[in-house]
């Protein structure tokens, strides 16, 4: 399989180069050629284990890796899961609820961080090289990134995240880490000036390549790739719950990795009949696809910080998807976002953007509390800030149960990451994990960082730097 940039102007890479590779040279995003199509595999996928599964989806696209070496990673990385079935299911009236955070971290970010540590390790031994990872974080990316590669030889990794925007859990997470290999930073700024911060260094090239910059945001191609996975696992676990044979998936949705993962999954064949793109105030999709432009607001927080985001760096895979794979149309839409602050792709303006799965709701704080409250209360089940969203999101555009649509809504972390927000809904106890509780205590390492480019590229400059002395 080759991987070409979104934006069209860098040569095919395999699959191995794309993975170290992050951003594309033209700051595009990698795509895979083709979706191969899964059509004729999907009776026998529906009888596989969950890493078994993932192996069979895997190998169509990581088609460099040895078959063998790819199922042992593929078996390490989900060891680490406190579930058999790494991503299980529970049905909760007419809803199945897709629980994505039993990794280490309690976010579905672990089900692809887990793995890309593993792969950034095989790969980096067998080119006997080094990569210092250099990640923005609105708050769960950070620990399960971290988790992914602490302690890994020939890996250093610098985490940042908006200072005092993320919850005090998340950022516990991170900065607890012991490993000398793991650097935190907290910004003075939002989350999408992190992200800014990060293109600015990737688009740095002396510096990329100088200190081997490598990317664990979700424009690392093997991100999505291992996402595409459980929209597969849980629709065949649907299907067999309710004899369904059709699929909608609800999203919550920020930097929209998720959601392309489950779009992926549509091209390759599977019967997905809508992909819900959730949001929260932070609605920059939800306007998009109501009115055509694409346009960012100011930055707000919110309940789902983890969802505060307003570019939403994968949405320029769907661009690419809307070219028809035409690199040059993606970077002129581009160039205009850049200098006009704005861009209006393939659509008329003002006009609801017509689209054959994709659909989006927005979702405020005040209705994710009484989603949660509600769920609390008839189903005896807590949802996360960010779930809910995705919960009345599905609530919203299938207010009754479909004859031939399963509804499946992604879990995406685990309540007790956010205690405060769940305990002021239900007005009961805060939720608590033993994870968690075991972290309160630890001495947590972190620097002040400005929000400017310059001050982090001599900070990770100073800091490998002392690596290297003697
Ligand atoms: C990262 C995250 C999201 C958003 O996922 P994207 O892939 O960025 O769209 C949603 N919920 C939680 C809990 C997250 O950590």
């Amino acid at each position: 399989m080759n991987y070409l940039s979104t934006r069209g102007a860098t040569p095919p890479l395999s699959f191995r180069e794309t993975v170290l590779t992050g951003l594309a040279r033209d700051g595009g995003l990698f795509m895979p050629e083709t979706f191969p199509c899964a059509t004729a595999s999907l009776e026998a996928w529906s009888k596989l284990s969950y890493p078994d599964l993932a192996f069979e989806i895997m190998r169509l696209y990581a088609d460099d890796i040895p078959a063998d070496d790819l199922r042992l990673m593929i078996r390490k990385s989900y060891n680490t899961f406190r579930s058999p079935e790494v991503t299980p299911s529970v049905q909760l009236g007419d809803l199945q609820i897709l629980e994505l955070w039993h990794g280490p971290t309690l976010a579905f970010k672990d089900v692809a961080l887990q793995f890309l540590g593993n792969l950034f390790e095989y790969l980096l031994a067998q080119n006997k090289s080094r990569l210092a990872i250099v990640a923005a974080t609105s708050g769960d990316t950070g620990s399960a990134a971290i988790d992914g590669v602490r302690g890994r030889e020939g890996i250093d990794i610098f985490v940042m995240h908006p200072k005092g925007r993320v919850s005090p859990m998340q950022e516990l997470q991170m900065t607890t880490v012991p490993d000398a290999n793991v650097h935190n930073f907290a910004v003075e700024g939002s989350f999408d000036d992190c992200q800014n911060m990060v293109k600015a260094l990737f688009n740095d090239h002396p510096f990329r390549d100088a200190h081997h910059l490598g990317a664990v945001n979700s424009i690392n191609w093997a991100r999505i790739l291992a996402q595409i996975v459980y929209y597969f696992y849980a629709a065949f676990r649907a299907r067999e719950a309710t004899g369904k044979n059709r699929f909608a998936f609800a999203v919550p949705t920020g930097n929209f990795g998720d959601v392309f993962a489950g779009y992926a999954a549509w091209r390759m064949g599977l019967p997905v009949e809508r992909l819900i793109i959730a949001t929260n105030e932070n609605d920059i999709l939800t306007r998009f696809f109501a009115t055509g432009v694409y346009a960012p607001g100011a930055a707000a927080p919110t309940t789902s910080p983890s969802m505060d985001i307003q570019v939403a760096s994968n949405f320029e895979r769907y661009l690419y998807c809307r070219a028809e794979n035409n690199g040059k149309t993606v970077a002129a839409w581009m160039k205009t976002f850049a200098t006009e602050g704005r861009l209006v792709p393939d659509v008329p303006e003002g006009k609801p953007v017509e689209d054959p799965v994709l659909t989006a709701i927005r979702v405020d704080s005040q209705t994710v509390a009484e989603t949660i409250r509600r769920f609390a209360c008839d189903h005896c089940y807590t949802l996360d800030p960010h779930t809910a969203i995705g919960v009345r999101a599905a609530q919203t555009l299938y207010p009754q149960p479909d004859d031939r649509t399963a509804v499946i809504c992604l879990a995406t972390a685990h309540p007790a990451k956010f205690p405060q927000t769940v305990a002021d809904a239900t007005g009961g106890a805060a939720p608590t994990h033993p994870i968690l509780e075991a972290l309160r205590n630890l001495p947590p390492r972190v620097a002040t960082l400005p929000a400017d480019a310059e001050a982090l590229k001599a900070a990770v400059g100073a800091a490998l730097a002392a690596k290297d002395a003697p």
